[in-house]
């Protein structure tokens, strides 16, 4: 197995395991695809959604290719500016944004805050006012949306944290009017990630476009539509095949088609998901009271999703040996639930075998931990014939360098 031209087995051999595995091509073409996608919308900024996948070296990648970024923390905004994104390509999403991450994105001068309740609003007013700025703001609406997906990565349910609330968006819009240093011409929607049907975003965005005319009848301006993120891609080959970048543009295209504002779309698993592999190495194979463990070298702390949200990773030998086994496949951590997949059809592996996790690319490496003192994973891209170590493995001294005894002891 290679990515792009570089053998899979080579980048274990000198980088080593468990290390994830970018593909430039392929971020490239998941980028443009999506925008060509949407670019009959007319004026659309493509914000990549930071969080899925925040290494220097993939949104430096974007950037360079002109996408913007969506940021959910002070964190990911210094990032998206050191990748050299544009501030004003950048849009800051999330419940929690404190004072001081206001502050730090005003002074970057940022394209829109996406406020996400009242008292946020009050308090970006009270911050602006103090320093004698302005901010453009979307209100994130909660459409009360089931989006059909799991219920960790739900959204746009009324009883998520997220957004305001469909049947307060006019009061709101009408208070923050009345706020000093708040510019509410923008209306924000994202009801949930790795959505398999569009019918649910159909909805949500219907809603948005009859919002949309209601505050335009109280005189609020609105410029600017943020649909966000959330379409869905293929991790299990044998399920039907999540819609397309161009079926999803072309329904944005017919519901949004009067809406007469400029577009900013937020996807993140969509660009980076499918251009990343988990590469790791087969540590031993254990004898179960049913199928056998296939113990790997990575874990619930370097690949998540499984553990957090059933997810499926495709699990493939590097090497395939040319047979198949029924395995239960696990990492070292002293948790059941460092299960990566339990009675798996695979590749028949033994000890010292590489595998690769596929899909791995969007929420892999940015929701690591260091759980049983495990360092953090190795990043690798590669381009064409070329690659590189875009995050090093940290070593266990300098793990252990970060804590301190205290002074009295
Ligand atoms: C996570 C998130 C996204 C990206 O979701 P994907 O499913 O990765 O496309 C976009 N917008 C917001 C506000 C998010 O929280």
């Amino acid at each position: 197995m290679y990515a792009e031209d570089v053998p899979l087995a080579k980048i274990a051999a000198e980088a080593g395991t468990p290390a994830y595995v970018y593909a430039t091509a392929t971020i490239e073409r998941h980028a443009r695809v999506f925008s060509e996608a949407v670019a009959p919308l007319g004026e659309v900024l493509v914000a990549f959604a930071v969080k899925a996948n925040p290494n220097a070296a993939v949104l430096a990648t974007l950037a360079r290719m002109g996408l913007g970024a969506d940021v959910v923390s002070g964190g990911e905004l210094a990032r998206a500016l050191a990748a050299g994104v544009p501030a004003k390509h950048i849009v800051f999403s999330g419940v929690g944004k404190t004072a001081q991450e206001m502050i730090q994105a005003l002074d970057a001068g940022i394209g829109q805050f996406n406020v996400e309740s009242e008292p946020e609003a009050e308090l970006l007013s009270q911050v602006c006012r103090q320093r004698g700025q302005t901010a453009k703001i979307a209100f994130r609406i909660n459409p009360d949306v089931d989006a059909g997906t799991h219920a960790k990565i739900s959204t746009g349910k009324s009883e998520n944290k997220f957004g305001i609330a469909y049947d307060r968006a006019a009061a709101a819009y009408a208070m923050a009017r009345e706020l000093p240093g708040l510019s509410a011409t923008g209306i924000a929607v994202h009801i949930g990630s790795q959505l398999t049907d569009l019918k649910p975003l159909e909805a949500a965005f219907g809603r948005i476009g009859t919002l949309i005319g209601e505050l335009r009848a109280q005189g609020h301006d609105i410029k600017v539509a943020d649909l966000g993120g959330g379409l869905g891609i293929p991790y299990d080959r044998t399920l039907p095949t999540p819609p397309t970048p161009a079926d999803y543009g072309a329904m944005t295209a017919r519901v949004t088609r009067d809406w007469g504002t400029r577009f900013i779309f937020e996807p993140g698993r969509l660009i980076v998901g499918n251009a990343g592999v988990l590469l790791t190495r087969v540590i031993r194979i254990k004898q179960g009271a049913g199928n056998p463990f296939v113990i790997v070298d990575a874990a619930m702390n370097d690949l998540m999703r499984p553990s957090l949200y059933d997810a499926w990773h495709d699990i493939r030998a590097v090497k395939p040996r040319d047979a198949r086994m029924t395995a239960n496949v696990v990492g070292p951590v002293c948790e059941s639930g460092d299960t990566f997949a339990m009675g798996r059809d695979m590749d028949a592996v033994e000890a010292g075998d590489l595998v690769a996790f596929m899909t791995a690319g969007a929420y892999g490496a940015t929701m690591a931990s260091t759980y049983n003192s495990r360092p953090l994973t190795a990043e690798v891209m590669v381009s064409g014939d070329r690659w590189a170590v875009v995050r090093q493995r940290p070593t266990i001294e300098a793990l252990i360098a970060a804590d301190h005894l205290p002074e009295w002891f």
